[in-house]
């Protein structure tokens, strides 16, 4: 899909400075100012984007609402939105290693992981819901006779979109094609950490067709950019993947402007439940590695809490221990490496910070838990390995969002259970065995938005991934991810 010498091409590209997209067109923030970005490979600046403020979000949301009630995207068939999300997935994929390795100089992931779960994820996504357009019926309901209830499902106008910095293209497409597909207009705001291939992927939705004000961006931090859209009383929906904290503040703007609807996508601390009965314990144990330290653990669906049935439980650790021994940490644009960087200092230094607190609650320190490579002036910290971790330390119950394993033993199925749903979150779970009434049982009692059976991630586009409890409440992908795009109208008539 993409080789050395395609990367190495790339790898010192120049990268211009970066602007808003309002309107079709480029425009720099308001004031003029201008924020530095810095690769996560090296330290270095990598370029500077447009530092933007509530006067460039007053003029997005302006141009997002002209777009959506003058009808020039809300009102075509829907087919034809569909054939310009095609045509959107099309250029994706044309330009998917260029689309990869920014984003990866941008936030570090490796590029073995970036390629797929990067453009292609996107490219697939903005298909999926290409191909849905102008397969979305409306109902008509079961009334008495001499009356009829038709549900119509109408876009919900300009719908706000807020991404973190891990998977900034895959997540982004989760969100801005869904609402695209339902006939929305959309206001992004990235992250400020990694804007660089989104901005590329709106450049390529106007090259695709799409019509001026229906997808603008405006760059930034997220106390000047992300609240002003939170709080803008011309927004109708936020979307919004991220941390539980900002999450809060959503929920909070909301309430102090318009009441729009605000949909979270939010942090987890998933468990990945090994039973003695797990069968191949070497391949369970290599998809435990890759589900905590690939992307250093920069993924909201990590397994970062690995519970053993206790049988088994030092046999699995070590084999666990080997093998993340094995990981090539290092250069992102380098194939072979296995974990790339963390996104930024300040991500760093929180999961150092992280590590020092769990060494302090008492959990054992097995493996890691240093930075390392700092001569090369990137964020790098190796796969970090906590063994008896107890359940109440903030080790076991707070997302670090880095590359650091809890592991749990337990004795018991029941205890299993306690302890996987033992904490504020539940986005994502795991469950490895050979028993496939077990297998049932635990899908059914693991408090998460997915279940796992014996693997992790790697769902695709036809099944939802949201959480419950603090992980959220609402869903990206499949069909389902339309309902937070559109209203229900009923029209009520008397025959
Ligand atoms: P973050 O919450 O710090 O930032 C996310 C976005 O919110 C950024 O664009 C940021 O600029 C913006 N923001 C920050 N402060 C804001 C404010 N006051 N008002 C409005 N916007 C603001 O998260 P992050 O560090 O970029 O990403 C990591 C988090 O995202 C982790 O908790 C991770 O689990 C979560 N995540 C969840 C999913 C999921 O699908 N559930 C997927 C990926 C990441």
């Amino acid at each position: 899909m993409i080789s050395q010498s395609q990367i190495d091409a790339l790898r010192d590209a120049p990268v211009s400075n970066a602007q808003h997209v309002i309107n079709g067109q480029t425009v720099a923030a308001s004031d003029g100012a201008m924020m530095e970005i810095t690769s996560p490979i090296n330290g270095q600046r990598l370029t500077d984007i447009a530092a933007g403020g509530s006067v460039d979000v007053d003029r997005a949301v302006a141009a997002a609402r002209a777009a959506f009630e003058d009808g020039r995207w809300s009102r075509i068939a829907a087919t034809a939105r569909g054939r310009i999300l095609q045509r959107i997935a099309d250029k994706i994929e044309a330009e998917a290693q260029s689309l990869a390795v920014l984003g990866v100089r941008d936030n570090g992931t490796e590029i073995s992981m970036a390629i797929k779960a990067e453009p292609m994820s996107a490219a697939a996504t903005f298909r999926f819901y290409g191909e849905l357009c102008g397969k979305d019926y409306g109902e008509i309901a079961p009334t008495a006779p001499g009356t009829l209830g038709l549900v119509h499902h109408e876009p919900v106008g300009v719908v706000g979109v807020i991404v973190p910095w891990n998977f900034p293209l895959m997540i982004g497409a989760w969100k801005i094609a869904a609402a695209l597909a339902a006939g929305n207009t959309v206001v992004l705001k990235p992250s400020e950490v990694a804007s660089l291939s989104l901005l590329r992927l709106v450049e390529i939705c106007h090259e695709a067709g799409l019509p001026d004000g229906v997808l603008n961006v405006v760059t930034g931090t997220g106390i000047d950019v992300g609240a002003a859209l939170g709080k803008h009383m011309d927004v109708d929906v936020m979307t919004f993947t991220g941390s539980g904290g900002v999450g809060r503040q959503l929920m909070m703007y909301a309430a102090q402007s318009n009441l729009k609807r605000v949909y979270l996508e939010l942090g987890g601390k998933s468990p990945n439940v090994i039973f003695a009965d797990a069968g191949d314990l070497d391949k369970a144990a290599a998809v435990a590695v890759g589900g905590i330290f690939r992307d250093s653990g920069q993924v909201c669906i990590a397994a970062s809490r690995l519970l053993v049935e206790r049988s088994i439980h030092a046999e699995f650790t070590e084999k666990v221990i080997a093998l993340a021994s094995k990981m090539q940490i290092g250069d992102p644009l380098d194939l072979k490496t296995s974990a790339g960087a963390i996104a930024s200092e300040t991500q760093m230094n929180s999961v150092l910070a992280a590590i020092d607190l769990a060494k302090a609650e008492g959990a054992e320190l097995r493996m890691g838990g240093t930075r390392q490579l700092s001569q090369t002036g990137g964020y790098y910290i190796g796969p970090t390995l906590f063994d008896n971790a107890p359940q109440s330390s903030a080790l076991v119950q707070k997302e670090i969002f880095g590359p650091v394993l809890a592991v749990q033993p337990f004795d018991t199925e029941d205890e299993a259970v306690t302890l996987a749903n033992g904490t504020d979150y539940g986005l994502s779970s795991a469950v490895f065995t050979r028993d496939i009434s077990r297998a049932h049982r635990m899908v059914e009692r693991l408090k998460a938005g997915v279940v796992h059976v014996n693997t992790y991630g790697g769902a695709d586009g036809s099944v939802p991934l949201g959480g419950v409890g603090q992980s959220g409440n609402g869903h990206d992908k499949s069909h389902h991810a339309l309902d937070k795009f559109r209203n229900l109208k009923t029209a009520w008539i008397q025959l």
